[in-house]
């Protein structure tokens, strides 16, 4: 057998080599592929229907808080890029270019959209004209393009998916309320639906987004012990306003900037998904993403086989109806043992056994992907029973995930204590800081730890930088990350 095969038809355990283990376990569970472009990747339907559930999940929570989504094109003047020079800076090495079409050079190189602030504060400088016409809440699903020089399937793509908000106000304080609302969102969504514990808080100035006055995020924590930043909310002040002429006649008549924000998740969220919660028997759903909830696996000989299914159908329909994701798998040229290993590797929340000695007793098993445990449940409470337990299963991921990184987060006083920690231990560092860039610097050079954030609600307050050991302006969460 070649390498390649061998590959794909184990799972590397994750003590051994945790990024083996993670392409090992999103090819085999078919959630993606490579493409022929560097970097950019294939959501197979395994795997785009996780997004989807993520995807229908926010725009309900954007819906609700009166946001409403639009389309604006994928191709990108390069003049609108100049306008803001902070986020030309910091966009323009990942850009890709259409420099010809219709076989035709253009007048003008278009580039593919690494992230919309540009055409939508064109078109916002159009539609605002009034305090009357704020504020502006708007969502965009789309793909977008960065060139970006190191990949990784999900969490880092040259193409990728994700929602883009962009709203706009009448005053500071109305648009730091929507940053923080939907960093609100985000951090709720994180934890309860794709139950990922998060670390909520500011970015540090060097680590900010491009052409922002403030950049906030949530932070996760990967079984490696690796960072994810799982999602951004920017404050972007007046900076895209005054670069595109977004301008509005105030209350008293005179001539205003309005105030705007972005925020955005992306297709990110199924690598974090997959690294918080996978183990050595591949991905682990929580019941709210996961594409399939309960499998149901009819077992026994072949003499009672056709009673067994047909029992299994009746309770499949059952299911169905009570709106539970629910699937049956009646092959009968593969072992339940192979199915029970198979769907276990795809993450499936709930597993349903059905024997005809489970027939006789009017009973079905089931078993949970995380504990392993099996418990014997009456068919006729069967519905509301399989409803409790995706529940249990649910808040048990994130009671999980929350131990997970209680234990692998540390505190440290000096440099040194956090170089010796990064090499021991894996996990997130609380530190203090002077908030300069050349003590921050220092510390990714010397740990390859980057800061995280500056953490809303810190396990404590640190009075030292652990650099220079000047007073800390900011206790700050330090990691390597993804
Ligand atoms: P940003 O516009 O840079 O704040 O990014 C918005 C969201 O997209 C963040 O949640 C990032 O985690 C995510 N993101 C940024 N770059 C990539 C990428 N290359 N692949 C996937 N997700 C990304």
């Amino acid at each position: 057998m070649s390498k390649d095969k061998q590959f794909v038809t184990e799972i590397t355990p994750q003590g051994e080599d945790f990024s083996r283990w993670y392409i090992d376990v999103i090819k085999k569970a078919e959630l993606m592929d490579y493409s022929p472009v560097r970097g950019c990747i294939v959501f197979r339907p395994e795997g785009f229907e996780i997004w989807e559930h993520i995807k229908d999940e926010l725009d309900r929570k954007f819906k609700e808080t009166g946001h409403r989504n639009a389309y604006f094109p994928m191709f990108i003047p390069e003049s609108f890029f100049q306008k803001e020079k902070e986020h030309v800076e910091g966009f323009n090495p990942e850009l890709p270019w259409v420099t010809e079409a219709g076989g035709e050079k253009l007048e003008e190189r278009l580039a593919i959209r690494p992230t919309s602030e540009t055409i939508i504060g064109h078109m916002y400088s159009k539609w605002i004209q009034s305090y009357r016409d704020l504020p502006v809440l708007i969502n965009q699903w789309a793909n977008v393009v960065r060139w970006e020089k190191r990949t990784l399937p999900f969490l880092r793509t040259t193409e990728f998916l994700w929602q883009e908000g962009h709203t706009a106000h009448e005053t500071e304080e109305e648009a730091r309320q929507e940053t923080n609302a939907m960093l609100d969102i985000y951090t709720e969504f994180a934890e309860n639906f794709l139950a990922i514990p998060v670390i909520v808080g500011q970015k540090t100035p060097s680590e900010k987004f491009a052409g922002a006055v403030d950049t906030y995020s949530i932070e996760a924590m990967m079984k490696d012990g690796r960072a994810v930043q799982a999602g951004t909310s920017h404050f972007l002040g007046t900076n895209f306003a005054v670069a595109f002429d977004i301008k509005f006649l105030d209350r008293e008549n005179t001539q205003q900037y309005a105030h705007t924000t972005s925020w955005g998740v992306s297709t990110r969220l199924l690598g974090a998904l997959i690294m918080v919660h996978g183990d050595d028997r591949g991905l682990v759903l929580p019941p709210k993403v996961a594409p399939t909830q309960v499998i149901m696996i009819p077992i026994g000989p072949a003499k009672t086989r056709e009673q067994v299914i047909g029992r299994v159908d009746e309770l499949y329909a059952e299911l169905k109806r009570a709106g539970i994701r629910v699937k049956v798998d009646d092959r009968s040229d593969v072992s339940p043992g192979w199915k029970f290993n198979e769907y276990e590797m795809r993450g499936v929340p709930l597993r349903l056994e059905l024997g005809p000695r489970d027939m006789e007793n009017g009973q079905v098993v089931l078993v949970s992907r995380i504990t392993g445990e099996k418990r014997i449940v009456e068919q006729v409470n069967l519905t509301a029973e399989i409803q409790r337990m995706l529940v249990e299963i649910q808040a048990d991921m994130l009671e999980r995930a929350k131990q997970f990184r209680a234990d692998h987060s540390h505190s440290v006083e000096t440099l040194d204590e956090m170089k010796a920690m990064m090499e021991e231990k894996r996990g997130f560092v609380l530190a203090g800081w002077c908030g300069s860039e050349a003590c921050e610097r220092q510390v990714k050079e010397e740990t390859g730890a980057t800061s995280r954030n500056i953490p809303f609600q810190p396990a404590e307050k640190k009075t030292k930088c652990l650099v220079c050991e000047e007073k800390a302006a900011h206790t700050v969460v330090f990691a390597r990350a993804y």
